[in-house]
């Protein structure tokens, strides 16, 4: 399905660089006015899949499209309406911040003069600075405020919070973002920080070696899974596997498991393999991926 409701809609796409597989099959929508994470071990193919939805790499399989539009062909078009804040905030070291602000400001016909400057205070960048003496932080502030300040429909930030101190991460990074949705239009993010992810973002991808491993509105992602702890009268003889379960970690008579499924049936799974369940709550989203990535290892190591 692609209606009017979706800014990304990708199918199938795949990606090959020399013999590795960067994306592999990844289908995506992305609805209007939504913050989406994107989350995956380094290397899992996030950077990859945002360089397809920029344009910046042609589908080798499968199919992009952006607005309804398919960014390699219609690059103006598209790019026109996203703000880009890439991983390695690349800024021209030669200009002062006001002049990188003047300069996109002269491509940019829906730049925000009083955005820009709000955000200037915010971020503390002074304008006479050269780009080449900034410390990290500020280039990454300089780099957030040129991608925001045109006020783009789809906001792409591909792991935002480098080189961010905790405060400006957490409040204005978070109130940036909510701003964004809650006038109608979309960010997508990718980062490693899962709790931050969790903090943000309405709907989430979990990308794992090249493919979307769970995907959905973080409500309904972390709904499905479960988190509990199991009591033994004697210690199993090995791991416990309740129906469901993705990992179990423990020892002797106490054992938790991150699994898929409902509380009634997973107290009558655990009932007949002898454990009574003490514990039941809903996963962090880090407790989900953890054991998703740790079971996957185990599988390869085992196979
Ligand atoms: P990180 O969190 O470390 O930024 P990522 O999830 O963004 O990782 P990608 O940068 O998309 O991951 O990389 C996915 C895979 O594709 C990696 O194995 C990477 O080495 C490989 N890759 C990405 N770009 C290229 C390229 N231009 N040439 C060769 N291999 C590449």
């Amino acid at each position: 399905m692609s209606g009017d409701a979706s800014v990304v809609h990708i199918e199938g796409l795949s990606r090959r660089f020399g013999g590795k597989t960067a994306l592999d099959g990844v289908d995506l929508e992305i609805p209007v006015g939504t913050v989406f994470g994107l989350v995956g071990e380094n290397g899992a193919g996030k950077t990859t899949l945002i360089k397809h939805i920029l344009g910046l790499l042609r589908a080798q399989a499968g199919s992009v499209r952006v607005f309804g539009r398919d960014p390699v062909q219609e690059p103006v078009e598209v790019l026109s309406r996203i703000g880009y804040l890439s991983e390695d905030r690349d800024l021209p070291d030669w200009m002062t911040v006001g002049e990188v602000l003047r300069y996109l400001r002269a491509f940019y016909p829906t730049w925000d003069d009083s955005l820009a400057d709000d955000l200037r205070r915010q971020f503390e960048l002074d304008p006479k600075a050269r780009v080449k003496t900034l410390s990290q932080g500020q280039r990454a502030r300089t780099a957030l405020l040129a991608a925001m300040a045109y006020r783009p429909d789809l906001l792409v930030l591909d792991e935002p919070s480098t080189g961010l101190d905790p405060i400006v991460r957490r409040d204005i990074l978070t109130a940036i973002i909510r701003t964004v949705a809650d006038e109608g239009r979309t960010v997508l993010f990718s980062s490693h920080l899962l709790d931050e992810v969790e903090r943000m973002a309405d709907s989430i991808a979990m990308i794992d070696r090249g493919r979307i491993v769970l995907c959905g509105p973080l409500s309904d992602v972390k709904g499905a899974h479960r988190r509990v702890t199991l009591r033994f009268n004697q210690p199993p003889a090995r791991p416990p596997v309740l129906a469901g379960s993705i990992l179990s970690e423990g020892f002797g008579r106490e054992w938790t498991a991150v699994c898929r499924g409902g509380t009634e049936q997973l107290a009558r799974d655990a009932a007949t393999i002898g454990a009574e369940v003490v514990e039941d709550d809903v996963p962090s989203l880090d407790e989900i991926f953890v054991a998703r990535i740790r079971a996957r290892e185990t599988v390869s190591a085992e196979g």
